[in-house]
């Protein structure tokens, strides 16, 4: 949630933290700053909005001029989204940029108070910047550990002591920060998006540990003030990953890119044919072994569970549930050490999964994480963590991450129900191999993009629209209605086609879209008897299928087929006309695809 970005080095570094902080636009902000060291002071310089405002402000000569800096995004927990609540905080001594929430602001504010102490925002984040006020005796370390003792929440922090110019001081609990290692400059950023023009050596700040970064060099210190050597990482992706490439928004190339992203993320997984999940730590035995199985995550994530649950009891015949991981982490849920809890996140930070994850670690199940991005907290808490190897994903609405948790989830599916002696050999062979086809197919969905443009172009005027469907394609509709309010900010809900007259049909009228999912073929004539009973109320009805029915006009006003594969995989195709409605519908209305409103990339608060 929002960034962090830190330069020190040789170059100017104001630019160098604007453009690292658009970099982590996508992460969602709602304000923005800056603070240098110019002449030995810590200039400031923040504005609510966009880093365009920020920029604005710096204008005529007001940038300020140094070597060393920290910048910040904000998305505001504590206090309105205003200037003087846009981070850098605190004073001429001390100024730091934080992510994250302290949890125990109000005592340490109430005790800075008494100890004449003013504060002039409603941030959570200006106590800590006062608290190192405070315990500063000449010594950052000491300064810093005393304050980490004391405060409570999550946090990455970027720290500037006015008397130890050009020195970035860093620490975080929770919130992400990394620090990038250049050649006579050196980073911190709350991820590689940033820095990866610079360079893809960084070292992976754990929590409590402390680093002082300069030009020439970096040194950690643990939780005990010692020095300690970390082991240098080097990232995959490539700078070019993290830019538009041509497409007009990164949600567009992100949705192209999908057939790659299966290919990557399956290929190492697949050997002689079958799913190959020991290449994670996964084997059959302990697969053979699991009594239940809990899905847990938030969001998009949350729905490749539910279809995650869907082709696992269909076909390893294991119960599973899927839960919210805000609603797990306090319903005191009933898991057991026999049982296996999968936790699927992007960025591997989303705060209610990994409190969910912590949970079912503490009631002694096997945890297993499904996560795109390496080293991040839930993949570094995990027992067992599969990655997806989707490159980085700026878009703020998740459509690649979407699909290979999905592709993860099937592989999980086919060795399990193998593990079971559920299904044989042949067949767990015969389903590996329609999966590894596809990434082909999905290029034929991708080519669909006209068709949906059109179909967007009629929907981009109603207020409210409903996606229905049956089974596989229930779970689907889920994320495509999530897909378009998150984007269009159009209303929408997805229902069970079966259960829409025992209620919710009362809302349907001609003014009332209705985009209905029917791709699997034992459930095909229910739902468009379904189907039909909408369209007698008025509704104009898109139908998604396959390619092999036949759907009249009378039926469907609009008709998108997509290839037809094993029932089971069409989710992963019909995926690819829900994003691109969804996209469409956007974009006709002018929305800030990439960036939509209130919202942000990694929820890194509860
Ligand atoms: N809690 C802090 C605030 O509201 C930081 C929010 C953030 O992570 O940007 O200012």
């Amino acid at each position: 949630m929002c960034g962090i970005v830190g330069y020190v080095g040789e170059q100017e570094c104001a630019e160098i933290l604007v453009d690292g902080l658009k970099r982590l636009e996508y992460r969602g902000y709602d304000s923005a700053g800056i603070a240098v060291f110019q002449n030995g002071k810590i200039t400031v310089e923040k504005s609510k909005g966009k880093l365009a405002d920020l920029e604005k402000k710096m204008e005529n000569g007001k940038k300020p001029h140094g070597n060393c800096g920290i910048g910040h995004t904000r998305w505001a927990t504590h206090g309105e989204p205003s200037d003087i609540n846009s981070h850098p905080h605190g004073n001429k001594r001390v100024t730091i940029v934080h992510n994250g929430i302290i949890e125990n602001y109000k005592q340490i504010k109430d005790f800075l108070i008494s100890q004449g102490y003013g504060f002039e925002s409603e941030t959570d984040t200006e106590t800590v910047a006062k608290m190192l006020d405070y315990y500063y005796d000449g010594n950052p370390i000491e300064t810093i550990s005393k304050m980490i003792d004391k405060v409570n929440g999550s946090y990455a922090l970027g720290i500037l002591f006015r008397d130890f110019p050009d020195t970035i001081f860093a620490i975080r609990k929770e919130s992400p920060l990394i620090v990038g290692l250049g050649k006579n400059e050196n980073f911190i950023a709350s991820d590689m998006t940033p820095i990866l023009k610079y360079t893809k050596d960084y070292y992976l700040l754990e929590q409590g540990e402390i680093a002082v970064i300069t030009a020439k060099e970096v040194k950690i210190y643990n939780t005990e003030e010692e020095l300690i050597q970390k082991e240098v990482l080097t990232a995959d992706w490539d700078a070019d990953a993290a830019e538009k490439g041509g497409y007009e928004h990164f949600m567009l190339k992100e949705i192209n890119e999908q057939p790659t992203a299966i290919k990557t993320t399956i290929a190492p997984r697949i050997q002689d044919g079958m799913p190959y999940l020991e290449e994670s730590g996964l084997t059959m035995e302990m697969l053979k072994n699991y009594r239940r199985i809990f899905v847990v995550a938030c969001g998009t994530a949350m729905h490749a569970g539910l279809v995650g649950k869907y082709i696992i009891e269909k076909l390893a015949r294991v119960e599973v549930t899927v839960d919210i991981a805000s609603e797990f982490r306090y319903r005191d849920p009933l898991i057991e050490k026999e049982d296996l809890v999968i936790l699927v996140s992007q960025s591997g930070e989303t705060a209610d999964t990994a409190a969910a994850l912590a949970l079912a670690k503490e009631r002694g199940a096997a945890t297993l994480a499904i996560v795109n991005v390496k080293g991040s907290r839930i993949a570094r808490e995990a027992d067992v963590v599969i990655y997806t190897h989707a490159g980085p994903e700026i878009s703020v609405a998740s459509t690649k991450a979407y699909s290979v948790q999905l592709s993860v989830m099937y592989l999980i599916a086919f060795e399990l129900a193998y593990a079971k002696g559920v299904i044989s050999k042949e067949r767990c062979m015969e389903l590996t191999k329609s999966l590894m086809e596809i990434p082909d197919k999905l290029n034929e969905a991708l080519a669909l993009k006209e068709r949906c443009q059109f179909i967007a172009s009629r929907l981009v005027n109603a207020e409210s629209l409903l996606y229905i469907g049956r089974g596989l394609d229930y779970a689907l509709s889920m994320e495509g209605s999530l897909k378009l309010k998150e984007i269009s900010y159009i209303h929408s809900e997805s229902y069970a086609a079966g259960e829409l007259k025992h209620g919710t049909i009362s809302l349907v009228t001609d003014e009332m879209p209705v985009i209905a999912v029917a791709t699997q073929s034992n459930l095909l004539e229910k739902t468009i008897s379904n189907v039909k009973e909408v369209k007698a109320r008025g509704a104009k009805v898109v139908v998604i299928c396959t390619n092999d029915v036949e759907i009249g006009k009378d039926v469907a006003n609009h008709l998108i087929q997509l290839p037809k594969m094993e029932d089971m995989l069409m989710p992963l195709l019909a995926a690819i006309p829900m994003q691109y409605i969804a996209y469409y519908t956007a974009v006709l209305k002018g929305c800030d695809v990439d960036q939509p409103r209130n919202l942000a990339k990694s929820v890194t608060v509860e």
